[in-house]
């Protein structure tokens, strides 16, 4: 069974439509990345998954069990951890105190969190207002991890940071792979994406225009779809 089935997935914001029908798959233990141009729906379909929008039709799986039209505490309930654009995190609090906040009973604790994320642990007591943004990018990430979700989904993770930083997230995101976590990603640098990512699928103007292998998508199909 699938983790994540989304199918005929239509989401407005007031009388203008953004999705018209995605479809999309995440299967146990995989990393699927979901693709598109600025504007072509990836972050509405996240929102739409976390009941965020209260998408208008289609249907969203989770684990079986159809979440379309929860509110997004609940959804949450079911094992969606999201990081989300801008990596929110509690400026006031401290590293440490971030990651309890989110906590949920499950394999993830803060000491796990600090082994994927060592700099972490080295500024446990920091306010996470005075780490860099990629510090802060690691503790977005920890905090989903802390609520031990079954399918954690990374929205543009690396964006905006030094390519040494993006690195370390990567590794981490491979290590999270290897591990077995589910993971929906997206992200821009398809040259780092690719070679993590199980199956891709590419939004075009909130349709679902490819899914496939990575391989599958030719330079013909990437530029086509995901040019400038
Ligand atoms: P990006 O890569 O730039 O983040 P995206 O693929 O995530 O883009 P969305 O943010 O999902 O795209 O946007 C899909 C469409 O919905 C766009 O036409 C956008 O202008 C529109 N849209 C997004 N958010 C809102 C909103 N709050 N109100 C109205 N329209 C919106």
């Amino acid at each position: 069974m699938s983790l994540l089935e989304v199918s005929g997935l239509e989401t407005f914001y007031g009388a203008l439509q953004a999705l018209f029908g995605v479809e999309l798959v995440v299967a146990e233990g995989e990393v699927v990345a979901l693709m598109g141009r600025n504007g072509m729906g990836k972050t509405t379909t996240i929102s739409s998954i976390l009941g965020m929008i209260r998408p208008r039709n289609g249907s969203i799986r989770l684990a079986g069990r159809e979440v379309a039209g929860m509110r997004a505490h609940r959804i949450a309930q079911f094992g969606v951890g999201l990081v989300p654009e801008g990596r929110r995190c509690f400026p006031n609090l401290t590293v440490r105190e971030n990651l309890v906040a989110a906590a949920r009973p499950g394999r993830w604790t803060a000491k796990r969190v600090n082994e994927l994320f060592p700099r972490l642990e080295e500024r446990h007591a920091q306010y996470a207002n005075t780490l860099s943004g990629g510090e802060q990018q690691m503790l977005a990430i920890g905090r989903a991890l802390m609520t031990n979700p079954e399918l954690l989904i990374l929205d543009e993770a690396t964006e905006g940071l030094a390519p040494v930083i993006r690195q370390d997230i990567w590794a981490a995101i491979r290590r999270l792979k290897r591990e077995g976590q589910s993971i929906l990603v997206v992200d821009k640098t398809l040259s780092e994406m690719l070679p993590v990512a199980d199956r891709c699928f590419v939004l075009e103007k909130g349709r679902t225009v490819f899914s496939g292998l990575p391989a599958a998508l030719t330079a013909e199909l990437q530029d086509r779809y995901l040019g400038v």
